[in-house]
């Protein structure tokens, strides 16, 4: 079933905002994130674009992993929680993935597997994320568990991940990068630790690896500073179609709970998207959308499959597509307006959208 939304993804702005990863971050190698269906933009076009402009792509899961093998992509694969029983271990290490080992039910799997060649391993540091990870006092154990297991082709690396990095000013980065130093000193092995947001504030946490995601989607990073104010483009732009164009008069109210009262005598439009597409309920009366390269605003409640926007001043006409973010409206701005961040738009829209691809040149 094709539904009205439309979701165009630019991979010359995925292009431009990976050089603007590369330029942050000269030395560095990357693994582009990709989890996720690569943040709502489609997980093998995405990662067919980046496989050979990047050193590896990081997903989450050993089956996101496995779907892009069968895609055919060769590329080197990171998977950021690792294998969760043998047969993704097996599967790991049959396909040639990066595994994160990030607790002990992976160090036993490890320990027994029947293997003659093991996955590439990453140990995860849990420098204060408390999500995944060794605590710093057991990094060295654990170096020492995988280092003596046979099969291993190479040295694990270490890895973690900033909880608060998004906020330059947050001292928990630098806490962070101190414990993982501490942790991870007189080891050998190559270090990663930075996302979107430590690439453009942490220069100290940069290291072999860089981890970007969101930034290379075009979306900031940064709380308070804007996508574009940083050179990033967006990739994704979103529309969906007009579907009716009404007036009512002063005092009339638009969609449920009836929220919204018209101030004057106005046209209001009805735009064929709602957050049965992704787009967000907790957007209120003021979100920003795109008539005609034009900014209006939503008016009342988003319904299921529709929302109504202010019309006023704007001569537009039933059939004619309004862009709920993209080029014209920052999905920034968006996940202001609706109290979420613009990971979530991308990954609930993206997915439910028709997507088309501009390849530029
Ligand atoms: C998703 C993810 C990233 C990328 O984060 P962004 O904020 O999107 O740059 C990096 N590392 C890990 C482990 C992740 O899960």
């Amino acid at each position: 079933m094709r539904r009205p939304a439309r979701a165009q993804i630019d991979l010359s702005a995925l292009g431009q905002n990976l050089d603007l990863v590369r330029s942050r971050a000269p030395p560095s190698r990357i693994v582009a994130m990709v989890k996720s269906d690569a943040y709502g933009h489609g997980l093998c076009e995405v990662a067919a674009f980046l496989a050979d402009r990047v050193d590896a792509l990081g997903v989450a899961c050993v089956p996101e992993a496995l779907a892009l093998r069968d895609a055919g992509i060769g590329a080197r694969i990171v998977v950021t929680q690792g294998f969760k029983d043998e047969d993704e271990l097996r599967a790991a290490a049959a396909h040639g993935l990066d595994a994160v080992v990030h607790e002990d039910g992976q160090l036993i799997l490890l320990e027994r597997a029947r293997v003659k060649r093991l996955p590439s391993l990453w140990i995860k540091v849990d420098s204060g994320m408390h999500r995944l990870g060794f605590s710093p006092e057991r990094v060295a154990q654990v170096h020492a568990t995988l280092n003596g297991l046979s099969g291993l082709a190479t040295v694990p690396g270490f890895m973690t991940h900033f909880a608060c990095a998004d906020e330059p000013d947050n001292p928990m980065s630098r806490l962070q990068l101190a414990r993982f130093d501490a942790a991870t000193s007189g080891l050998k092995g190559e270090h990663s630790l930075a996302n979107s947001a430590a690439i453009l504030t942490l220069v100290h946490a940069h290291r072999d690896w860089v981890r970007p995601g969101i930034m290379l989607y075009g979306s900031s990073p940064l709380l308070g500073t804007t996508a574009r104010s940083l050179g990033l483009r967006p990739v994704m732009s979103l529309r969906a179609p007009l579907i009716a164009i009404n007036r009512y008069r002063q005092g009339e109210t638009v969609g449920y709970g009836a929220t919204y009262a018209c101030p004057e005598d106005m046209p209001v439009g009805v735009v064929a998207i709602g957050y049965g597409d992704g787009y967000p309920r907790h957007a209120t009366t003021g979100t920003p959308v795109s008539v005609r390269g034009r900014r209006a605003s939503l008016v009342g409640r988003v319904s299921m499959d529709m929302l109504a926007v202010d019309l006023r001043d704007i001569p537009a006409r039933v059939g004619e597509d309004v862009e709920l973010w993209g080029e014209q409206v920052s999905i920034d701005e968006i996940a202001q307006h609706a109290e979420t961040i613009s990971y979530e738009l991308l990954c609930n829209a993206g997915g439910r959208a028709v997507r088309t691809y501009l390849r530029g040149i």
